[in-house]
């Protein structure tokens, strides 16, 4: 068994739903006081509810992980709220895609202020919280799509989630000093309520392509974030796990048909 993490406060950012929902919910379930954060109330207060309901201390904090003032501003209410500030899930991320041709500057800014200056903004403003606990964790979402994959229309979304792991290299020797890890998720194609509202055929499809034969769930990305924020994840830093259900192994749709 790993270690608890029961009594720590985790903040998770873009917890109102899917993936950070899910690992909001992981983490309730482990007994750690979950923060979930977005910039709209409505869907993060089911969520709160659904984990309050399981018996551990949840609460939601508006903030736009984009802006400075907004996140320094919610790391010091999470903290206020909750004594401390142990784990963070850098999660929150947008997938607008448009193919570069028609990408406006100012789209490619917005994805890249979103998905990565965020990433850097949350780490940075909690890193005053991991010093004075002493120690501290960080798992980032970031993706196959970029650091291994490609698809059309996410030339901006690609970039934003292989800068992220660019940044967790150098953040990874820098917070030691906070004896603080920092690792990366990369999930594949998971089944998240935007995805689901694609239709069955699309997920049937997508699901086809995956050598598992099924698309991951937010708890499997859940459960990799609840691992490397346990003491038994300790010495792994600047590392990241990609959760695919291993849809980055087929040479081609032949590797595919020839599972079978
Ligand atoms: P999602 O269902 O669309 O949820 C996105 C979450 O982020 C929402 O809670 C949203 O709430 C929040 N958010 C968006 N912009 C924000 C901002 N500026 N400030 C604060 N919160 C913000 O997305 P998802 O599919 O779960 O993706 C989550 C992460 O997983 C992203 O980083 C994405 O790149 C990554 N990922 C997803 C998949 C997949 O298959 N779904 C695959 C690989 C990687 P508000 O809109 O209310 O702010």
């Amino acid at each position: 068994m790993f270690t608890s993490i029961a009594g720590k406060t985790v903040i998770v950012t873009g917890a109102s739903k899917g993936i950070g929902r899910g690992i909001a919910k992981v983490f309730g379930r482990a007994g750690a006081n979950v923060a979930l954060v977005s910039r709209d109330e409505g869907a993060a207060s089911s969520a709160v509810k659904e984990i309050t309901d399981s018996g551990a201390k949840a609460e939601w904090f508006g903030a736009d992980v984009a802006d400075w003032d907004s996140v320094k501003d919610m790391v010091a209410r999470v903290a206020a709220s909750f004594g401390h500030v142990d784990i963070l899930c850098a999660n929150a991320g947008i997938f607008p895609q448009k193919k570069i041709v028609d990408m406006e500057p100012s789209d490619w800014d917005h994805v890249l202020s979103t998905n990565l200056k965020s990433t850097f903004l949350c780490v940075k403003a909690c890193i005053p919280c991991f010093e004075e606990a002493g120690q501290g964790r960080v798992v980032v979402t970031s993706s196959i799509t970029g650091p291994i994959t490609g698809f059309p229309g996410w030339a901006h979304y690609g970039a934003s989630k292989s800068g992220q792991l660019g940044f967790l290299k150098t953040a990874a020797m820098e917070l030691v000093k906070y004896n603080t890890t920092i690792n990366a998720v990369m999930p594949g194609n998971i089944l998240t309520e935007g995805l689901q509202d694609l239709g069955q055929s699309f997920i049937d499809t997508m699901a086809a392509s995956i050598p598992l034969r099924r698309l991951g769930s937010v708890e499997d990305i859940g459960n990799a974030a609840l691992f490397f924020a346990t003491n038994e994840a300790a010495y792994i830093t600047g590392q990241q796990i990609v959760i695919d259900g291993g849809q980055i192994l087929p040479e081609s749709i032949d590797a595919i048909a020839a599972i079978d």
